[in-house]
């Protein structure tokens, strides 16, 4: 058996493969596994690159069995049942678990990859930061221009509590760690192609946040696609906005990658799969999480935590009716619901049933969530400390040192 990603889907399923006593390779390009929801956090210096990482290894010796091996599947020779890693490296396998995920999407922008900053690995979090400080500092130093322009792209949850954050950082520096700024000299805007912020929540919810968000002298622009990225600004239809930090949270998409190439895909680029979620072809092989096209009716289910755990559990099962002669089941999703977070006691929280949390009671429940779902205890106890401080004392909390050159 070998897993491809130690992501949510990749790990969901490795847990439950120990629990079955069944041995299996776990391949990962990192030697650490990502809790991607606070990535925002790392970026804007409230938590440590550390806080929201955690060793595979570690993970797999608590889990009892798996086996791992660091690097990038970059084949898969389908008849030979064989995957290939860069430098050659090859592991046979009964079943294929595919877990890899997906990638920033730059929707074709011209020089929007190569300007924009993406937010989706440990590493974009670092060098977002990094980028950050340079810009604060260069302001500073600048006795002739102090305005900087922080622009976000994307008003899906990512960047809806990027915003927040950063509008959050400015208020703790601007006037105090960096005299020589104003508050009003530091812009933070928020671009949105669709006609509201979080298009995926309700509408009551979108609203809420926008208003959390103007609040906080955020300047929300919806209906607004960006059509290019030059360096120092971006063009929208209504002409250039000047940007000196451009964050790109705008979507995923799966990548076309040499590892997935002659695989189906759905209409979304996603990789096609059964109502069990095997690959069409390979009955061996399964897709699970951001990756995959799983859908609940009609529509394809959303690329977040939830489907991707449900989903790597799903696998399980099925592989366990599989090897007893029996048919795998179809993936059914339960939805627990979505939550996103704005700042200091404002988020928004549709739930189960139709229930939706708005202000305290949805930010308890996002801070709560967070802490149970983070991996390892060190982890949970440095989160918690870094949000005490931050909340109760109102101070920066992990800090604005730029890391040292990339992890991984
Ligand atoms: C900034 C950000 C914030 C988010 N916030 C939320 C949130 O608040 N709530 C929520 O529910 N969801 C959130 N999501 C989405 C959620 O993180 C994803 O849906 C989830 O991680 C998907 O899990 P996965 O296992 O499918 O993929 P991933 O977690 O992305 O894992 C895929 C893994 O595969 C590895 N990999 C890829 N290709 C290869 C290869 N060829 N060889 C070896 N390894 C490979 C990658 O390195 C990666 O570790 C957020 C995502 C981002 C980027």
């Amino acid at each position: 058996m070998v897993v491809i990603g130690a992501g949510f889907a990749g790990l969901a399923a490795m847990a439950d493969l120990a629990r079955l006593g069944w041995d299996a390779w776990l391949v990962e390009r990192q030697p650490y596994t990502t809790f991607q929801p606070l990535l925002y956090q790392v970026a804007t210096g409230g938590l440590n690159l550390e806080d929201v990482a955690f060793p595979i290894r570690s993970l797999l010796r608590r889990m009892g069995r798996g086996r791992f091996v660091q690097g990038v599947a970059a084949s898969v020779d389908w008849d030979l049942r064989q995957v290939t890693l860069e430098g050659g490296q090859t592991l046979s396998y009964d079943h294929l678990l595919l877990a890899t995920g997906a990638a920033p999407k730059f929707f074709g922008v011209p020089s929007a990859a190569e300007l924009g900053l993406p937010l989706h690995t440990l590493v974009d979090a670092a060098r977002l930061r990094t980028r950050l400080v340079a810009v604060l500092e260069r302001a500073a130093a600048d006795h002739t221009q102090h305005r900087v322009h922080l622009v976000v792209v994307g008003g899906g949850p990512t960047g809806v509590e990027t915003a927040g954050a950063l509008a959050e950082l400015r208020d703790l520096l601007a006037g105090r760690d960096y005299p020589e700024l104003g508050r009003d000299d530091i812009s933070i805007e928020l671009l949105e192609a669709a006609p509201r912020l979080l298009p995926s929540f309700h509408p009551e919810l979108s609203r809420y946040a926008r208003r959390e968000l103007e609040r906080r002298s955020v300047v929300v622009l919806t209906g607004s696609a960006v059509r290019q990225v030059q360096e120092g600004a971006v063009l929208l239809d209504s002409g250039l906005r000047p940007t000196d930090l451009l964050v790109w949270s705008a979507g995923v998409e799966v990548a076309d990658s040499p590892l997935l190439r002659g695989l189906a895909r759905t209409a979304s680029g996603r990789l096609d799969v059964t109502p069990s979620l095997q690959l069409p072809g390979h009955p061996e092989a399964f897709a699970l999480g951001d990756c995959a096209g799983a859908r609940a009716g009609t529509a394809e289910l959303p690329q977040l935590a939830q489907p991707a755990i449900q989903a790597g559990r799903h696998a399980v099962r099925q592989l366990r009716r599989i090897r007893s002669g029996q048919e795998p089941l179809p993936f059914r999703y339960r939805d627990r619901g979505t939550m996103a977070t704005i700042g200091r006691r404002a988020a928004v929280a549709q739930l189960r049933g139709g229930l939706r949390l708005t202000g305290t009671a949805a930010w308890l429940a996002w801070l709560g969530l967070h802490l149970v779902e983070l991996l390892g205890v060190r982890n949970r106890a440095s989160v918690l400390l870094n949000w005490t401080w931050h909340y109760l004392a109102w101070r920066q909390a992990a800090g604005l040192i730029p890391p040292a050159p990339g992890p991984g």
